[in-house]
């Protein structure tokens, strides 16, 4: 039996969890391995942050069938029922709300501890699928590390146990702490013209989430908004599911925005940082670009960050408005005050974790009860 499995799925994963993989691999304590669900598979959406960050390589890779949310939730537990059922673990560790976490339905079904990094984070939006994600695998963890005491306040407000959940501080402060010196030099892996395009003020945006991009208003307003920066650059690196949905609506960007495919992390870093602000949709972007002091326009109704507004990070706008007063937006991102305090820890949010993970294997102690207290054999399907 190994200690640990970490199973991780999409591009902000590797990011986050960077750091995390990088000290497990460096101690001997414990031993686990690392299972990529196969949510985030194409080049620049997986292996260039491998590369990048120095992440070590994943031990299991997963195939899935992504015509739909449905499949790929069910395809990652199907196969990581079939891999717990050759490969024992004290543990099972998923990290955030995606789909890849609900694969711990399968560490549910073999009645390994599940623990969840980013626990109790909410929005109490419940038409997002990641609210519902979150809450469920909450619910079904054994260990839960919460980035913030205020989270943690919302997991107890829930009912969860006191004892299962940790305080941690939030990791994404720990690799920008250790990749700043970095990200000039994602300046190099910029075209041409984006070398040239970064010389002047620039706005950087991205636009994923689903609640955006597949309802037409919230999306036309995200358009109207971009479309109104009119006296500077927009650079926007754009997800694939965003690029279709633009090519298949009526709607056009201006000419001073300049769409790219997703980049990497060094270069996306770089313009973020180098940014005279940026409009997004992205849980993760919102955070990074707080640390790095730049103001930002969170695109969303709602959000399960709220500490970017309460330190005046950020300004909301909200797609799902009829009228969402895009010039004042504007007006009041550009007026900012940039010396806000960073809300997200103090960056040893990833040997908080590591450290507590080796305690708990070694005592194999992630339950109440031991792991062989739990196991039995679930080799046969169980039948009517
Ligand atoms: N990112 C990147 N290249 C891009 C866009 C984003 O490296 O073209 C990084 C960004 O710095 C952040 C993460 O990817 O760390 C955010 O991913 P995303 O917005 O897809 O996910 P979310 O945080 O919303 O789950």
């Amino acid at each position: 039996m190994k200690d640990l499995a970490i199973i991780l799925g999409i591009r902000p994963d590797v990011i986050r969890a960077s750091k995390i993989l990088k000290l497990l691999k460096n101690q001997k304590e414990i031993d686990f391995d690392f299972l990529w669900s196969g949510q985030h598979y194409s080049e620049n959406m997986k292996d260039t942050f491998f590369k990048q960050l120095n992440v070590p390589i994943p031990d299991f890779e997963f195939t899935l069938d992504t015509q739909n949310d449905s499949t790929i939730v069910s395809s990652t537990i199907t196969n990581l029922y079939n891999h717990f059922g050759n490969h024992k673990y004290k543990a099972a560790v998923f990290l955030g709300d995606t789909n890849t976490v609900m694969g711990s339905i399968a560490a549910a079904q073999h009645n390994i501890p599940i623990v969840h990094i980013e626990g109790c984070m909410r929005s109490y939006d419940w038409r997002m699928p990641e609210e519902k994600y979150r809450t469920v695998i909450d619910h079904l963890s054994d260990r839960i590390y919460a980035y913030l005491d205020s989270y943690k306040k919302q997991g107890l407000n829930e009912g969860i146990s006191e004892k299962i959940i940790k305080v941690t501080g939030n990791p994404i402060v720990d690799i920008i702490n250790e990749n700043f010196e970095k990200f000039e030099s994602g300046f190099t892996y910029l075209e041409k013209d984006l070398q040239d395009i970064v010389k002047s003020k620039y706005v950087l945006v991205t636009s994923h989430r689903r609640e955006n991009i597949l309802n037409i208003d919230s999306f036309t307003n995200i358009v109207n908004l971009l479309n109104s920066i009119n006296d500077k650059n927009v650079i926007f690196p754009m997800g694939y599911k965003t690029q279709e949905i633009l090519k298949n609506s009526k709607l056009k960007l201006n000419s001073n925005i300049k769409v790219l495919d997703p980049i990497g992390y060094l270069e996306f870093m770089y313009l973020l940082k180098n940014s005279a602000f940026v409009a997004t949709d992205s849980g993760t972007v919102v955070e990074e670009a707080c640390i790095l002091g730049i103001p930002s326009i969170q695109m969303r109704y709602s959000t399960e960050r709220p500490e970017v507004y309460d330190v005046k990070a950020s300004v909301k706008f909200d797609p799902t408005e009829d009228n969402p007063h895009i010039s004042k937006i504007l007006g009041d991102v550009e007026a900012m005050n940039k010396n806000w305090d960073n809300p997200f820890g103090r960056g040893d949010a990833s040997e908080t974790i590591v450290n507590d993970l080796i305690e708990l294997s070694k005592s194999n102690n992630f339950k109440k009860h031991k792991p062989s207290d739990y196991a039995f054999d679930v080799s046969n399907s169980f039948k009517e």
